[in-house]
């Protein structure tokens, strides 16, 4: 019998933190739970778990300056964390994102959809993110060949320019993420590359085009940034 994972919920309101300890519970978790950042942070440092459920307006500290406390610590750089959001808080979503955040809800969300992104970063973060040198992207009819620069749908190579190509394997390589544009540009060309979030657009739209059936892959994250399809 395996050990059940631990969530930490940090939430301070009250019906949805009671809602989420309650769902947790029934699918298997071992959960702790509290309203107050501080707090969670003492929890954390006491008994790491293995996932954290993160609300970002939070009283005192915020859900955005636990993240970036987390991410500077060794011991926690790479802690899973959902952060739980509300609607119109897209700026906060993209700070997170890039503060290194695995994923994120937007409330209200549905109990069914966050056990499966649960499920999705327990299983990322266990094993190896990047693909390595050599090793080929199927997906669909899409195969991508990262070391050779060579992109093939439905059998038809596909001529990309080399940003267009860094961008596909930067998101393809790790379906289901959502990448802000900083992030893209970030994996594209390095370090603080300064470009603006219209050059990305452009960057998507021409790659999409490109891509013809295999377009619709990469989808527009509203407000946030971009993701390849995760696979169903
Ligand atoms: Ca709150």
């Amino acid at each position: 019998m395996t050990e059940n994972k631990t969530v930490l919920v940090v939430e301070d309101e009250e019906d949805i933190l009671a809602l989420l300890q309650f769902n947790l519970i029934k699918a298997g978790y071992d959960v702790v739970c509290t309203t107050d950042g501080e707090e969670g942070l003492q929890k954390i440092s006491e008994r790491q778990p293995d996932l954290i459920l993160l609300d970002l307006m939070l009283p005192g500290i915020g859900g955005l300056d636990i993240c970036r406390k987390l991410r500077s610590e060794e011991k926690t750089t790479n802690l899973p964390i959902i952060m739980l959001t509300a609607r119109g808080e897209e700026a906060d979503v993209v700070q997170g994102l890039e503060l290194g955040a695995d994923d994120y809800m937007t409330k209200p969300f549905s109990i069914k959809v966050l056990l499966a992104r649960i499920q999705t970063v327990l299983h990322r973060k266990s094993k190896r993110e990047d693909v390595s040198p050599g090793e080929k992207i199927v997906y669909g009819e899409l195969v991508v060949h990262p070391d050779r620069n060579t992109v093939k749908v439905a059998g038809d190579p596909i001529e990309l320019t080399y940003t267009e190509f860094r961008v596909l394997v930067t998101l393809a390589s790790r379906p289901g993420w959502v990448f802000t544009r900083y992030q893209i540009v970030n994996a594209v060309r390095g370090e603080d590359y300064a470009v603006t979030d219209r050059a990305v657009d452009v960057q998507i739209a021409g790659l999409r085009k490109k891509l013809g059936v295999c377009g619709p892959y990469i989808e527009t994250v509203r407000g946030v940034g971009y993701r390849f399809r995760e696979a169903t």
